[in-house]
């Protein structure tokens, strides 16, 4: 089943339907720290305040808490070893990898593609 969106970039598609991995540090969202909500960019459902962005030093934009119930997750093997994936519950785009180095109250770093996220400013 093909769930590529024609109104996303190639790699957009790519890292959303095809479990791809943008490179690290290319996101501009990893300098992100205003206010506001971080949507998917394939369905713009919200996924992440700005309150629980942190700096993670990954190269990729990092959270400890996505707001509540907006994820599902499966273990993948891509790597050879096996790693939390999670997409969007509501339109099945791949996201990003939990990973159990995060900071408290969660110690939960949710390693998120920038490429699939579209930041709203805090209006
Ligand atoms: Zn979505």
């Amino acid at each position: 089943m093909d769930k590529k969106n024609p109104n996303l970039t190639v790699e957009q598609n790519l890292v959303m339907f095809e479990d791809g991995t943008e490179p690290p540090g290319s996101s501009e969202l990893n300098n992100e720290k205003r206010d506001g909500f971080y949507h998917c960019a394939n369905c713009d459902v919200k996924l992440f305040s700005s309150n629980s962005k942190y700096e993670s030093g990954s190269g990729w934009p990092s959270f400890f808490q996505s707001l509540p119930d907006v994820f599902d997750t499966k273990t993948d093997h891509l790597l050879g070893y096996p790693r939390t994936e999670y997409h969007c519950k509501n339109c099945d785009a791949h996201h990003g990898h939990i990973f159990d180095d995060g900071p408290q109250p969660t110690g939960k770093r949710y390693c998120n593609n920038g490429i699939c996220l579209v930041f709203k400013k805090k209006s």
